[in-house]
């Protein structure tokens, strides 16, 4: 058996009000293998995008052990959090997240940027991707020449640049009318086969979730047993 890409054991997130917690997560223990492409269901308010941020070491567990790639990561300082959060995993976010001011080849070019990369090389891989992704016509434009399917396949570009072991979804499709959630979703699709990169992508969508191989469902802030997809 391979090791798992994520591992999380009895988590437990707390949110602190002004006059009481939130408890988001509960008691949360699951593993991802690599490779896998797995939907996180459940209804607004259950916990998908907390349980995204801990796994993605964007936020800090109450208790309990997250691993990443065999990495626990309470034992990670912040600087070490950074650096697996830049080169291990990948973001797609709803609202794309694509810095305005920057041109297409330059935010997909990020991730390697950010991480030292000479910038005529991190271009070059973004050249290749933006013709992967089909916007090799759009590579000096600015977001906001763009519409809202090619923004999030720039962003989805943009999160397997760096050839992440993890790419974290957070309802990519959820502010796309169908087609070009449909078109955004088959191109996750083929990356999670071609780069063999492991996917969670939280939907609360079922026929967003039908096109990955395992759904797993989340209820105040539990997780209940996956069932594997019959496909
Ligand atoms: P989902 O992604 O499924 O909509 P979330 O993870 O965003 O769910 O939220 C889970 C619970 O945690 C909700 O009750 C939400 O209000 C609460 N919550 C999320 N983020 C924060 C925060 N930063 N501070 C306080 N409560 C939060």
């Amino acid at each position: 058996m391979p090791q798992p890409i994520v591992e999380l054991e009895r988590v437990e997130k707390v949110y602190h009000g002004a006059h009481s917690g939130v408890a988001a997560l509960r008691d949360v223990s699951w593993s991802i293998d690599p490779g896998d492409f797995v939907a996180l269901m459940g209804p607004s308010g259950c916990g998908k995008s907390t349980l995204l941020h801990v796994i993605g070491a964007m936020d800090r567990v109450t208790s309990g052990i997250v691993r990443v790639d065999g990495r626990n990561l309470s034992q990670l300082d912040d600087t070490e959090l950074t650096l697996l959060r830049r080169r291990q995993v990948g973001f797609v976010f709803q609202f794309f997240n694509l810095l305005p001011t920057m041109t297409v080849a330059e935010n997909i070019a990020l991730p390697l940027l950010m991480d030292g990369e000479p910038r005529s090389q991190a271009l070059a891989c973004a050249r290749k991707l933006a013709d992967r992704v089909g916007l090799t016509a759009r590579l000096r434009h600015y977001p906001a020449e763009l519409s809202g399917g090619e923004m999030q396949r720039a962003a989805v570009a943009r999160a397997v640049v760096h050839r992440p072991r993890l790419v974290l979804a957070d309802e990519p499709t959820g502010s796309l009318d169908s087609e070009n959630g449909r078109q955004v979703l088959t191109l996750i699709t083929e990356l999670n086969r071609e780069l063999d990169v492991t996917i969670l992508l939280a939907t609360h969508d079922h026929d967003v979730a039908k096109a990955t191989n395992q759904q797993v469902t989340m209820r105040d802030g539990r997780l209940q047993l996956p069932s594997p997809n019959a496909s």
